[in-house]
């Protein structure tokens, strides 16, 4: 069986938890928790990086800080993860869904305008796969409107646009940790606070609501209960398993991107010919090999594609069906302007097995089943 994702392991995280456990240090932001936080500082230029328990958590961290009230609007694309919306859903926003750029499966920047309203308060930016949402043309359209801009950076660890790491563009930016994405800490996530004025508030809503962050940098002399907030931060144990695939960042990242460009080189004839699509990286976009997918013609032949993979042992997946038909989204948005392609291309995608270590041997048959199917 050749799975789909097989989560990430370096070889040191047992190490690195058995030092957690043995500092007795398990909760939330000690050792660990200081290296990863730094380490992402440091390596994408970011002014504050929280851990959090989730990718989910860290939007909802951004949510929280964009201080919304009911009626207020939040433009997102309708091709993402539930997450991505409930976050703004939970702290009373509507969503105003916008399609999508077949190119990248990207919110369409061109179409973000005619959907800002005088009640729009927040644009969410998903890049797909990685891949560089076009965040100049975006960026302008938010201060034209004085708007924020939260990057759902999940899939994104490591990539940049145009010189600039993903995440670190908005106001503010979510990482994902999660199993299935590049890195892991079984579950888990960053925001990234790139406004040096929301960096107080955003260390405590994750922190109950207290100014214990300020307490222990001794910059108040006793902590108290000053604001809303939750438990937005993950145990040592967790941060343990994270740093030991940090420092290794470079590595997963090389590893990912020769599958990615292995499949890429194995298909193009196949594209040429009209079988299939394959991703497009635009002029500008570094990505991190988050994912490999290919477009069929149409549902029907994914539909026959990933049955004739799974006959071989092979697990593809299809992926988010557009949340403006879901129940959820018919009931807490609406979708501005004209679906053309948020439905029809997200029918064509099909995910290809791709994760860390994916061996030579293991690739070689999922591209010579592809080519199988199409009889190439
Ligand atoms: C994975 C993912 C999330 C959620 O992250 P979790 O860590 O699983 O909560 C949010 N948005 C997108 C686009 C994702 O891919």
């Amino acid at each position: 069986m050749i799975c789909f994702n097989v989560p990430p392991c370096t070889g040191n995280e047992m190490k690195y938890i058995a030092e957690a456990v043995a500092s007795h240090k398990i909760c939330g932001d000690g050792a660990f928790t200081k290296k990863c936080s730094a380490w992402m500082e440091e390596r994408f230029h970011a002014h504050k990086v929280l851990l959090t328990t989730s990718g989910t958590t860290a939007l909802d961290m951004a949510s929280l800080l964009c201080d919304l009230r009911p009626g207020d609007e939040v433009i997102l694309p309708s091709y993402t993860f539930s997450s991505t919306a409930n976050a703004f859903v939970n702290y009373g926003a509507r969503l105003v869904f916008v399609d999508v750029r077949p190119d990248t499966m990207n919110i369409d920047e061109t179409k973000i305008e005619a959907a800002v309203t005088d009640r729009t308060k927040v644009i969410v930016v998903m890049h797909y796969a990685g891949v560089a949402c076009e965040m100049d043309a975006i960026m302008a359209i938010a201060r034209r409107h004085h708007l924020l801009v939260v990057e759902d950076a999940a899939q994104a660890v490591m990539s940049s646009y145009h010189g600039k790491p993903l995440g670190t563009i908005g106001d503010f930016g979510c990482f994902s940790f999660h199993e299935t994405k590049n890195y892991s800490m079984g579950e888990g996530g960053a925001i990234l606070v790139n406004d040096p004025a929301c960096v107080e508030r955003a260390e405590i809503l994750r922190e109950k609501g207290t100014n214990r962050a300020r307490f222990f940098r001794g910059q108040v002399d006793k902590y108290t209960w000053v604001d809303i907030g939750d438990s937005f931060l993950p145990s040592e144990l967790n941060a343990a398993y994270l740093w030991a695939q940090l420092e290794m960042a470079d590595e997963i990242n090389a590893d990912r991107l020769k599958s990615w460009q292995a499949y890429r080189g194995a298909f193009a004839d196949l594209e040429k010919r009209g079988f299939v699509q394959l991703p497009v990286i635009p002029e500008g976009c570094v990505h991190n090999a988050h994912m490999f997918y290919l477009k069929c013609r149409d549902l029907e032949e994914r539909t026959a594609l990933i049955q004739f993979l799974r006959d071989r042992d092979i697990l593809a997946v299809f992926h988010y069906v557009p949340l403006h038909t879901a129940p959820a989204g018919l009931r807490f948005g609406r979708f501005a302007g004209e679906d053309v392609y948020t439905t029809r291309e997200s029918e064509r995608l099909v995910r290809l097995p791709l994760y860390y270590k994916l061996t030579a041997e293991d690739q070689a048959k999922v591209i010579r089943a592809v080519r199988d199917f199409y009889k190439v």
